[in-house]
């Protein structure tokens, strides 16, 4: 175990020593990353957006009445993001340190409205189709709701008669995605917001990577469905300016139609010696860095700025279909948003996402689950800048096609031992891990990774 030093180092051997330990990350800018990694690919806007952070880093949003700038940076990010979502002068909204903390925000302003309507003794539900991001899973164990999984019709889509079957009187809340993570389409809003009014549900609206990119595709004439306050029956939207805002980690916003829908989401306390704590977010004290990094991203951008990459984002996903198509992959339905998936019955996807790994690409596999029906796939986020990178890729793709094996191996034949987990260690061999997660029932992998998280990885 690591202690703290008895004697501190000089600065310039700390930094020395991070950069050490940075020696086998991949670098977020490389362009290599087809994950977890949203990038203009523009140099002046990273720079412009470490100055801002660095010039707010040391104030704390956690009291509003400090530090007046930050309410108003506040303000104006949410105004920026509530205009392009359909939003009018009614619409209210928090800056957030990001999705998950969005959607736990509007989960927690829906079960308070449920209170109030039906009583605290009622265990409310929220209604996920299969694709929505385990945020809401996660949000529901926080906040005590029973989360229940609907399923999705032949284009992928939330199943809306699945979800109108699976309603009662217990449910509080139904959600749709614009567009969900594992393959991008966007859920048909339009049915869910009829169902949310008749029923009088609240319909929450998750556009974490659909806030910022989708209302530049429509603009420039891609087919978008509308899914966002322009929609009646939609009470709150999730938008995450740390993916397609192009701000760094750290930033999203949760919106309401108006702000009697927010009420349940502010936490006062006044009933203690110290100062009377009023939180708008699940976090309190955060550094202002991250918000200041938005503010100046959003006004350098523009909605020109945003056009601009948008376009090389979808430049980039036509020759990433194109390209994968001809090597054999198949592209899972019809995308509309900013990331997509491929799977493939004969090629060995999580080898090759290994071979990638091998070049430098990051390729995220999604090992999906044969129990449930989900498919392995390979998943894309597009950036922008990986219009400059992508026909490179397709060569590299091509040569560890040519190098993979056919289809999967068959787990039973697995050398168990050959896992090597060992303390405080990533796993190496994560094509076959992916391939047993595939096979086993959800709920074994779920022992699984808590166990292997809990009692080895995390350790000091
Ligand atoms: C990323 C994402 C989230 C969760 O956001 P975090 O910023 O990772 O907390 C929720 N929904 C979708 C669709 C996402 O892509």
């Amino acid at each position: 175990m690591k202690t703290l030093p008895e004697k501190g180092k000089n600065a310039e051997n700390v930094l020395k020593e991070l950069e050490e330990y940075a020696r086998n990350d991949y670098e977020p800018h490389s362009k290599r990353m087809w994950g977890h990694i949203y990038y203009a690919g523009q140099k002046e806007l990273v720079e412009l957006a470490r100055k801002a952070y660095l010039m707010f880093m040391d104030k704390t949003m956690l009291d509003f009445t400090t530090f007046p700038s930050l309410l108003r940076m506040e303000r104006e990010v949410v105004g920026m993001a509530a205009s392009l979502l359909g939003g009018d002068e009614n619409v209210v909204g928090n800056f957030t340190y990001g999705g998950t903390e969005s959607i736990m925000l509007a989960l927690k302003a829906a079960r308070e409205k449920f209170r109030k309507e039906k009583g605290k003794d009622v265990i409310p539900e929220v209604i996920l189709p299969a694709t929505a991001h385990p945020a809401f899973w996660k949000s529901a164990e926080y906040l005590g709701f029973k989360a229940v999984r609907s399923g999705l019709n032949d284009e992928l889509r939330a199943d809306v008669d699945h979800m109108s079957e699976l309603m009662g009187a217990r449910t509080a809340v139904i959600v749709g995605s614009a567009p969900n993570y594992p393959f991008g389409m966007v859920d048909d809003i339009r049915s869910l917001s009829d169902l949310a009014l008749d029923s009088g549900v609240w319909l929450h609206v998750d556009a974490c990577l659909g806030g910022f990119s989708l209302p530049f595709f429509r603009k420039l004439g891609e087919k978008v469905p509308d899914f966002d306050f322009s929609i009646e029956g939609v009470n709150s939207i999730s938008a995450d300016y740390h993916k397609y805002g192009f701000s760094p980690r750290g930033a999203s916003v949760v919106l309401y139609r108006n702000a009697k829908l927010r009420e349940g989401q502010i936490f006062v306390m006044a009933a203690w010696p110290g100062y009377p704590l009023v939180n708008t977010a699940v976090l309190s004290t955060r550094s202002a860095g991250t918000l200041a990094a938005t503010w100046a991203v959003m006004n350098y951008l523009g909605i020109e700025g945003y056009l601009r990459l948008a376009e090389k984002m979808l430049y980039a996903k036509r020759r990433l279909i194109d390209g994968l198509a001809e090597l054999g992959f198949e592209l899972i339905g019809k995308p509309e948003g900013p990331v997509l998936a491929f799977t493939s019955d004969n090629l060995n996807l999580f080898q090759i996402s290994s071979l990638m790994a091998e070049k430098g690409w990051y390729v995220q596999s999604q090992p999906g689950s044969k129990q449930l029906g989900f498919p392995r796939s390979l998943h894309f986020s597009v950036n922008p800048g990986h219009a400059d990178v992508v026909d490179k890729f397709i060569e590299d793709m091509r040569d560890a096609v040519s190098r993979a094996g056919k289809g999967y191996p068959d787990v039973t034949s697995f050398d168990v031992s050959k896992l090597e987990i060992g303390k405080g260690d990533i796993p190496e061999d994560m094509e076959l891990i992916n391939e047993l997660i595939h096979s086993m029932p959800p709920e074994v992998v779920e022992s699984f990774f808590k166990y292997v998280i809990n009692e080895l990885i995390f350790r000091p």
